[in-house]
């Protein structure tokens, strides 16, 4: 009885831990997050949670208090936590969404971003910012590329790659976008 119950948990892995979906804006967190919650999973969208919770400041854009958020945090009951800041939270695996620069910047397009704020984001995705940050943070960090997959096939590498249960990063060099 124990070795079956050893062997749901290694085959159930990526039903048992829990997730950060992090990455630049545009990457496509909130959009796999959602087949999560449609495969019955607690999603928490970190960045309307800290707007609704006043974790942070008002100012030009809204600043959000990272050490304040991470103690709400504690309180809640979720199982995936995405946002751009939620490789901050204390999780078992984080996933980094990437996209190639180019495309990056297409998606922003179609938000209403400025053109400043498009070309940070697209800056910071270049240079591995969010990536760098999620190791220096966590255990187990696994990079997706998103660039020419359906949400359909991101959730299922996403899937694949936490059964693996191994880091998975350092995977793109997309610097000649620079
Ligand atoms: P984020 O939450 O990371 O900012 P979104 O999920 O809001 O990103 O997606 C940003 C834009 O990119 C949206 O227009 C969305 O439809 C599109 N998008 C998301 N995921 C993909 C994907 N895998 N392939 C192509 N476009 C995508
Ligand atoms: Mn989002």
């Amino acid at each position: 009885m124990k070795g079956l119950y050893n062997l749901l948990l290694v085959h159930n892995l990526f039903l048992t831990v829990k997730i950060a979906v992090t990455g630049t804006p545009g990457t496509g967190k909130t959009t796999v997050s959602n087949l999560f919650e449609e495969q019955g999973r607690k999603v928490l969208h970190l960045t309307e949670y800290v707007k609704e919770k006043g974790l942070g400041e008002q100012s030009d854009e809204f600043e959000v208090d990272v050490p304040q958020m991470k103690k709400a945090l504690d309180d809640e009951d979720f199982e995936v936590v995405e946002g751009h800041l939620s490789h901050h939270v204390s999780v078992d695996v984080c996933i980094v969404l990437r996209t190639r620069p180019d495309v990056l910047r297409e998606r922003l397009d179609d938000r209403e971003y400025s053109k400043e704020k498009i070309e940070e984001n697209v800056e910071s995705e270049v240079l591995d910012v969010i990536l760098s940050e999620a190791v220096g943070l966590q255990e187990i960090v696994i990079e997706v590329d998103t660039t020419e997959k359906d949400a359909e096939e991101v959730f299922e590498e996403i899937k694949e790659k936490i059964d693996v249960g191994e880091s998975d990063y350092g995977n793109f060099d997309w610097t000649e976008y620079l």
